[in-house]
């Protein structure tokens, strides 16, 4: 699914594509794509004749900020798009909500897979002024997480294994499959370490790598990889596929040490990691 790379890569050309412009029209036919606000009536009153502020994002959510108290919220899910088109062309196949912009333009969220959805939530306290419907998120990968030390705070307790901490929204948000295995792989972390017991240079490793990973995956407008669908407003894929050190190289050689890659799998999910330089 996209991840914070991909969502910030987003978030970034929607922004001044967006701010300062009016919503003229919605139309949201995609029941499932609303189905936190169980129709597409309060998705229309929120939005209908609204001017863009800005585009805000925390972990995988874009936060659409609005000259009123509601914001509007997209989370891409697994195979979510926003695509900016031009009316006159062939509408996408499964798009659920389409705004037209005062320029003419259309904003469209496109998600074939329909994990993703589009809800309208109000600006919290406080200067991230996070909605409190996403409160239970845990701070922003990128932004939100001070030095080794607060990290430490945060992973402290943990029994769990760091993967599945690291994928915990509730503990950081923004990282999924890809980006973990990524960041654990250059922080030369193994995966099934309980999260609560890294050394202090180990969590030096790991604040480092999780800001060095997300930047250059943000560089290269995140990745598209085959069985999942990640495009950027245009519709074109990101490149950062073709810099992944661990995830989807099982078998291949290690970067840093040689020793072929392997893969676990589990829960329905893969792990890539190096046996030999992740300890
Ligand atoms: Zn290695």
């Amino acid at each position: 699914m996209p991840e914070l790379p991909e969502v910030e890569t987003v978030r970034s050309d929607l922004r001044p594509s967006l701010t300062g412009r009016r919503l003229v029209g919605v139309v949201a036919t995609g029941q499932r794509s609303l189905r936190r606000l169980g129709g597409p009536g309060p998705l229309v009153e929120a939005t209908l004749g609204a001017t863009v502020r800005g585009v805000d994002r925390h972990g995988k959510y874009l936060l659409v900020r609005l000259d009123r108290p509601e914001v509007l919220v997209v989370h891409l899910g697994m195979s979510g798009q926003l695509r900016l088109v031009d009316p006159s062309a062939a509408e996408i196949p499964h798009t659920h909500v389409r705004w037209r912009l005062d320029n003419g333009s259309e904003l469209c969220f496109v998600d074939p897979r329909t994990f993703g959805e589009v809800f309208v939530a109000h600006s919290g306290p406080g200067a991230s002024r996070l909605p409190v419907e996403l409160a239970h998120l845990g701070p922003d990968a990128l932004d939100g997480i001070g030095g080794p030390a607060s990290l430490a705070r945060r992973l402290e307790g943990h029994r769990r294994r760091i993967k599945p901490v690291l994928l915990d929204q509730r503990v950081v948000a923004g990282i999924g499959n890809i980006y973990a295995d990524e960041i654990l792989w250059a922080s030369r972390i193994a995966p099934d370490r309980p999260a609560g017991g890294l050394s202090p240079g180990e969590l030096r490793r790991l604040r480092v790598a999780l800001r060095s990973v997300l930047l250059a995956a943000i560089e290269h407008r995140g990745s598209s990889i085959a069985d999942r669908q990640y495009r950027d407003l245009s519709g074109a894929v990101g490149g950062h596929q073709l810099h992944h050190q661990a995830y989807g190289r099982e078998g291949l050689a290690c970067g840093r040490c040689g020793e072929p890659i392997r893969r676990v799998r589990e829960y329905g999910r893969s792990t890539f990691s190096c046996p030999r330089c992740q300890r």
